[in-house]
């Protein structure tokens, strides 16, 4: 699943029913359409329904004869209590959280990193708590090559790869970290977030943070770091490249797209 919409499937169910399928994972989009069809409180036979509406409109060539195999692996899907649909709609960030990172004796940059792990521990939890229906556990952990991956991705990390540079790679700064105190490298790869355990929960929140792609950014433009400024049209967070850069990429094209189309018009009318 493409990683904008990983705690969002809401989102990624509206996209598909406004536009159709959204990826080639058409078994897949599906197994959400049902997801989200029995969440509105449809029974099995008129999730199939809709299923299959869905599909004539939506798949070429569509025979129900050789589509009925992944629509019925959608529905019992569906069907299983354990496949919950997965929504987040943010996470709250506290004061206390915030003061503890900043206070850390590492750069701006590597404390962007240690708020972005902190927020994927929150979001994992979250996970897991929506999944189960329960609470997961009071540690804080990190780990897996996947979330390392994302990690770097996601807190607009860049190292310096120079001979003489300490920290050329996330590795470096997990070691980095551990050495500061800030987290604990454990036997099995994971690392233990040490610095969480100091926060109570209980503090005062300071922000929501609703927009999971950009994070790092988040963090920059509290700070007022790094030229990060919302997009005057949608709010989302982006880099200012410089002072006339006022809108993100999409919404820079689509205004673009709607002034090629009003000159278009004026033309013809002439
Ligand atoms: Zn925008």
């Amino acid at each position: 699943m493409s990683n904008k919409y990983k705690y969002k499937e809401k989102d990624y169910i509206e996209d598909i029913l406004e536009n159709g399928f959204v990826t080639k994972y058409v078994g897949s989009e599906l197994k959400l359409l049902a997801k989200w069809y029995k969440d509105k409180g449809m029974d099995s036979e008129k999730i199939k329904d809709e299923l299959q509406d869905f599909c004539k409109v939506h798949i070429k060539n569509y025979n129900k004869a050789i589509h009925y195999k992944i629509i019925n692996s959608a529905v019992n899907y569906a069907k299983n209590e354990k496949n919950k649909l997965i929504h987040i709609d943010s996470v709250p960030i506290s004061k206390l959280e915030l003061d503890t990172i900043e206070s850390m004796d590492i750069s701006h940059d590597y404390q962007r990193v240690v708020f972005t792990m902190m927020v994927m521990n929150k979001l994992g939890k979250e996970f897991i708590r929506i999944r189960d229906g329960v609470p997961g556990s009071n540690e804080y952990y990190f780990g897996g090559y996947k979330n390392f991956r994302e990690l770097v991705s996601l807190a607009n990390i860049t190292f310096n790869k120079k001979k003489n540079s300490e920290v050329k790679n996330i590795h470096d700064l997990v070691h980095l970290l551990d050495e500061k105190g800030i987290v604990e490298i454990g036997t099995n790869g994971n690392i233990k977030l040490l610095f969480m355990y100091g926060i109570k929960s209980s503090g005062e929140f300071e922000f929501e943070l609703s927009n999971f792609e950009t994070i790092g950014f988040k963090y920059d433009h509290y700070h007022g770091e790094n030229k990060i400024k919302e997009c005057d049209e949608c709010g989302i967070l982006m880099k200012q490249n410089n002072n006339n850069h006022k809108k993100c990429n999409e919404c820079a094209e689509k205004k673009w797209r709607e002034y090629n189309a009003k000159k278009q018009r004026i033309y013809r009318d002439n």
